[in-house]
């Protein structure tokens, strides 16, 4: 790993580089004096392609893949070490009526603000995805279901009082939240997914612009 320590990277990345690099430099004889030079390019190249991979073109948030490899990681950890994990989905109230009144121009630009506010609310930016469509995912470590009622207000009151103008016209616009906290009887990533999910259907059915959570027994 001696020709990477000059290099930032994510380390879970640096292994793969590493292996990578190695096998090109043997492959194709570099001389010692261009070993470094190749590293670098090599590296860059690299980490603008990972990034791209793991980022949604439109609001720049973490996508979906990003979210999957992420939430593996988190459930992983949260189940051996005992640790606290919430995970809440929020998706956009009546969002085709923004698209079918507005123009799918300004459901573009609602979906970057709505996702600058996020980032902005919540602790940690790598913490909001972009799930798919009009919905997100975030992912609340070291946190209870009961502690994540305050950030999760925070948000959903955030969004309903935004001061959105698209092309001269006001826009309002409010999120549904369900969220979910990880226990015991929870045995998959996609179960617990689902759970988060029953919370924002029911908040949706409850007429929208609502945080339910799931309850813990
Ligand atoms: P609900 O309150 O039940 O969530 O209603 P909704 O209208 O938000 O839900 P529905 O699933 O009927 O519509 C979602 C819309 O989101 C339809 C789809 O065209 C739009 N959409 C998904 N991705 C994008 C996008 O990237 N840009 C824009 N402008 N619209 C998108
Ligand atoms: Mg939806
Ligand atoms: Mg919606």
């Amino acid at each position: 790993m001696k020709e990477l320590e000059n290099i930032s990277l994510p380390d879970e990345l640096l292994d793969e580089i590493q292996h990578n690099i190695e096998h090109i430099i043997q492959t194709f004889d570099v001389p010692e004096e261009n070993k470094m030079e190749v590293i670098k390019q090599i590296n860059f190249m690299y980490s603008r392609t990972k990034y791209l991979s793991l980022t949604d073109a439109l609001t720049r948030l973490p996508n979906r893949r990003h979210f999957d490899s992420t939430l593996d990681k988190e459930f992983s950890r949260a189940k051996r070490y005992k640790n606290k994990l919430t995970l809440a989905i929020f998706d956009i109230d009546y969002f085709k009526k923004i698209n079918d009144t507005y123009g799918h121009q300004c459901g573009d630009f609602v979906l970057k603000e709505i996702s600058n506010a996020a980032l902005l609310t919540f602790r940690k930016s790598d913490a909001v995805f972009r799930f798919g469509g009009e919905e997100f995912a975030v992912l609340l470590t070291e946190t209870e279901i009961k502690q994540s009622i305050i950030p999760l207000e925070r948000f959903r009151k955030t969004i309903e009082t935004l001061d959105l103008t698209y092309e001269h016209k006001k826009v309002n616009v409010t999120v549904s939240i369900g969220a979910c906290q990880l226990t015991d009887d929870i045995t998959s990533e996609q179960e617990f997914i689902d759970r988060a999910d029953v919370q924002l259907y029911e908040a949706k059915k409850a007429g929208r612009n609502k945080t339910f959570l799931s309850k813990i027994s």
